[in-house]
């Protein structure tokens, strides 16, 4: 079994939906350089092997103002090797991911994101790969599927989820040793769904 690293996880995955701009920072300076392309907020992550859960290791910070920076990298460097600047996306999380079963071969999973995925655990499975048909009626299944209809005010490009399960039901068929997949998460605005942070894991 292997682990791929962020970066290498965002490479398998770049196919599926558009990656969040990011950068791997030596030091503040590249991150002020970063930040003046994306403006703030700005995320910087800590990178490393060790660190699974990065939140709970805390090693995820959103940096409001330039102020702030040097001082959140220097943190940062002292949790892992490497740090990466990202820009925050606005918008409304949502997950999706492959497994590898034993009897269905390679499910493809679609939820919704933040508290909801840990507390009422809402997703749905279908065997790869699948239509936007399927795709359609996966989100359709979900108990929080009014949020993707904009139930909380906010507009929301539904047809990037569709477009994004699709083509991640397509991996399998190339990349048979995917053994988990997991995009947690995939940040939908009015305008794009946006991929946050991916996990793979090979045979
Ligand atoms: P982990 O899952 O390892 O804890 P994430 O990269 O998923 O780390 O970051 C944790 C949470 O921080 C995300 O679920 C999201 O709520 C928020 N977050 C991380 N990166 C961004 C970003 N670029 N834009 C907006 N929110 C982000
Ligand atoms: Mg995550």
């Amino acid at each position: 079994m292997s682990v791929l690293d962020a970066a290498a996880s965002a490479e398998f995955v770049k196919g599926v939906a558009p990656i969040a701009k990011h950068i791997v920072a030596k030091n503040a300076g590249d991150v002020e350089r970063f930040a003046a392309r994306v403006g703030y907020p700005l995320v910087l992550k800590a990178l490393s092997p060790r660190i699974v859960h990065k939140t709970e290791a805390g090693a995820v910070r959103i940096v409001h103002a330039p102020q702030q920076l040097e001082k959140e990298f220097i943190a940062l460097r002292k949790l892992a090797p490497h740090v990466l600047a990202q820009e925050f996306v606005k918008g409304s999380e949502f997950i999706l991911g492959l497994k590898k079963d034993p009897t269905f071969g390679h499910v493809i999973l679609a939820g919704i994101g933040g508290i909801y995925v840990e507390v009422y655990k809402d997703v749905s499975f279908r065997v790869c790969p699948i239509t936007a048909r399927d795709a359609e009626a996966m989100l359709d299944d979900l108990k929080g599927t009014a949020i993707l209809a904009g139930a909380r005010g906010k507009k929301l490009r539904k047809q990037a989820f569709i477009d994004a399960l699709v083509k991640l039901s397509k991996l399998p068929a190339t990349k048979k040793t995917i053994s988990e997949l997991d995009i947690n998460p995939f940040i939908l605005n009015d305008k794009e769904g946006v991929i946050v942070d991916a996990r793979v894991i090979l045979e």
